[in-house]
């Protein structure tokens, strides 16, 4: 499904008090929450949503002095993505020298009230992120505020999806796996250390799905020991070496 913009227009954005600083490719997308108290009523009205939107600029224009709201995009229950400062444009929500890294995507979901991202919210900030990728050359990180900085946001909900490596809400076993990236055909495995983009290719995919892993392309006694752990949790015979079963379940099994 397309991604569902709402463009600046269409909710009544005031215009930037200055020009934006350039991005033309970031690492990835930092994901953020509004935090404080969401009424669940914007659920079943998305008339509140705009009024949200609309309150989260004013605050950061009039409350901290910014040119804009400062996210990237903003994604409400109804899978709509609220146009912030877009593609190519340093956002303001990722914290003091974190901005020219990530985008900033937020969800529209409270600490108090509206708590638990609904499978819509999911998508819309999963088509937010791939429209950031397609428009404004995002790398493949989906991180949350607080990796690097000292915030409770997204909120713990937001954040176990992210940590689980954000998965399309509905996925998993039932579709067809993708396609990906054949065995490479030898084992990766530790000591001594193995170099190569094969180990570049596991280990990006590893990160992909949530393990906190290096992808420099070096299979060390990190990259061993996420590989052990991993083929524990698929049940998989824990021998720290990734050979083509453990391959291609990195990329086939469900994440969980
Ligand atoms: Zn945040
Ligand atoms: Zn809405």
């Amino acid at each position: 499904m397309a991604i569902d913009l709402v463009t600046r227009r269409e909710w009544g954005a005031r215009q930037p008090r200055g020009s934006y600083g350039r991005l033309s490719s970031t690492r990835g997308v930092k994901v953020h929450y509004t935090g404080g108290q969401v009424s669940p009523d914007i659920v079943g009205d998305h008339a509140r949503c705009v009024a949200l939107v609309r309150s989260i600029q004013n605050h950061h224009m009039d409350g901290n002095g910014w040119i804009d709201v400062g996210y990237s995009l903003l994604v409400c229950p109804h899978r709509k993505v609220f146009e912030g400062r877009g593609p190519n444009h340093l956002p303001a929500a990722n914290g003091s020298g974190l901005n020219s890294g990530h985008y900033a995507v937020l969800g529209l979901v409270g600490s108090t009230g509206f708590t638990q991202p609904t499978d819509d919210i999911l998508h819309g900030i999963l088509d937010a992120v791939e429209y950031l990728r397609d428009k404004g050359g995002a790398g493949d990180e989906i991180k949350g505020h607080r990796d690097g900085y000292s915030t409770d946001c997204p909120g713990g909900p937001l954040y176990a999806w992210v940590k689980r490596g954000a998965p399309r809400p509905g996925g998993g076993p039932t579709e067809p796996p993708e396609p990906h990236p054949s065995f490479p055909g030898r084992v990766l495995k530790y000591p001594p250390v193995m170099v190569g983009e094969d180990v570049r290719t596991w280990q990006r995919q590893m990160r992909r799905r949530g393990w906190d892993i290096d992808v420099d392309g070096l299979y060390g006694g990190a990259s061993r020991d996420a590989c052990r752990a991993f083929q524990r949790e698929k049940g998989l015979s824990a021998t720290g070496a990734v050979n083509r079963a453990t391959w291609q379940a990195t990329w086939e099994e469900p994440v969980t």
